[in-house]
């Protein structure tokens, strides 16, 4: 009989939009960006009192919040973070992820309560680290991406007493887990304090040292090679497999991306866990799952390190960005007399347009031939920023995404 934990489904809020995506669509905690000077990404976009809110709309709903301080702090850093971690421990924040010592060491002496996660910007690979980070206070390790399932097992078995927490979907780094200059280098986003904005996607040309106008195009089939490009990581179809190796947190990347890919992952993912969580070892992964991650924006899905055959995520000449679906807005209320939904629209929408409204367990097609404005006037189209009703005959709830197929040749 398969050993399995209560797993918890951890997912990225870039912001309090996110945060309500995440827990409508399923999520039992997510993680964020914090707000304060030099430790903040750019992905943060609370302020304290935000945040506090946040919170306390995450604790009504059984969902624990957890705040991404894993810098690598500067001296400078330390007067600021010695300000706020106190600051963040009042508004009940369910623990900090960090990676630099000094950070630790800082919670440690300001709010001794406050359970400390080991980012896996620490890069913990191995039991005497787990050991080493338990003694200096730490609950929760987010483990390496380099390990392989065999010694995530192998670590859970040596250390039971720390929790472990594993990457299970989104990009991967070519670096070894975000130890990387690249985007510090091209635009000053700094990947060490969460704002990587991933110049290792991007297209590289080759040029020998005298003829810097004739750069030599990598070819792959037709296509250019994109050499530092890695897959995106999908695990779905191995839950069971990482459940049983003792980890006890399912973890989401992905705290810049958007609400709609919030929405696409939790509730595929959830969908997956209370499966596996009621079928135990009789689970298997519905393709279904697969097709609706492959709806959303990926450059190809790999297992990544799980499993020791597959040590490097390859690339290859498809790895271009692919998606099907694009999203077409937010609902935003549910007009019960009329049966409509108020649409907040982020992208352009036609009459033509294949419309899905997402429900945490269902799918809803909606008829975009019947979009009207806020004066009942039929529309043929709308762009980003128009607010629009369209017919539903249930009620939606408010947060609930719409996505449009992409049109072939767009
Ligand atoms: S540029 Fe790529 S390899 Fe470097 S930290 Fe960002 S995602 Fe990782």
């Amino acid at each position: 009989m398969m050993q399995m934990n209560k797993p918890e489904l951890l997912i990225p809020a870039g912001n309090l939009e996110k945060m309500r995506t995440a827990i409508l669509y399923g999520a039992d905690a997510v993680y964020i960006g914090l707000p304060g000077l030099s430790l903040r990404a750019g992905s943060a976009e609370m302020s304290i009192g935000d945040l506090g809110a946040g919170i306390a709309y995450a604790h009504d709903r059984g969902v624990k919040v957890y705040g991404a301080l894993n810098t690598f702090a500067r001296n400078s850093d330390l007067p600021e973070a010695k300000e706020i971690i106190p600051e963040l421990a009042a508004i009940n924040i369910d623990a900090l992820i960090v990676s630099d010592p000094g950070i630790i060491r800082l919670i440690s002496s300001v709010a001794p309560n406050l359970p400390i996660h080991l980012s896996t910007q620490a890069n913990t690979t191995n039991a005497e680290a787990v050991r080493f980070w338990h003694e200096q206070g730490v609950r929760r390790i987010v483990l390496s991406r380099e390990l392989n399932l065999w010694e995530v097992g192998e670590i859970a078995a040596a250390v039971p007493e720390m929790e472990l927490e594993l990457f299970v979907h989104g990009a991967m780094c070519m670096a070894y887990s975000g130890r990387c200059y690249l985007s510090a280098y091209f635009n000053r986003r700094s990947a060490n304090q969460g704002d990587c904005s991933q110049p290792c996607r991007w297209e590289y040309l080759m040029h020998e040292a005298t003829r810097p106008n004739e750069p030599l195009i990598l070819e792959e089939d037709e296509r250019y090679s994109y050499l530092l490009s890695s897959r995106d990581l999908c695990l779905i179809e191995y839950l069971p497999n990482i459940l049983s190796s003792g980890v006890v947190s399912l973890k989401i990347e992905g705290r810049m991306k958007s609400s709609y890919y919030v929405a696409m992952v939790t509730r595929t993912y959830r969908q997956a866990l209370n499966c596996l969580i009621q079928q135990q070892e009789n689970y298997q992964c519905n393709p279904l799952w697969m097709e609706e991650l492959r709806k959303i924006s990926n450059r190809g899905y790999t297992t990544g390190f799980a499993f020791a055959e597959e040590k490097i995520t390859a690339t290859n000449p498809d790895i271009k960005y692919i998606q099907t679906h694009e999203p077409a807005g937010t609902v935003l209320e549910y007009d019960s007399m009329q049966k409509m939904i108020l649409l907040d629209v982020r992208n352009h929408l036609v009459a033509g347009d294949e419309l899905e409204l997402l429900l945490p367990d269902s799918i809803i097609k909606i008829d975009a031939g019947r979009m009207i404005d806020l004066d009942g006037n039929k529309l043929a189209a709308a762009h980003g920023g128009n607010r629009i009703y369209l017919p539903l005959e249930s009620e939606a709830p408010v947060g609930a995404v719409v996505r449009k197929k992409i049109r072939t040749g767009k």
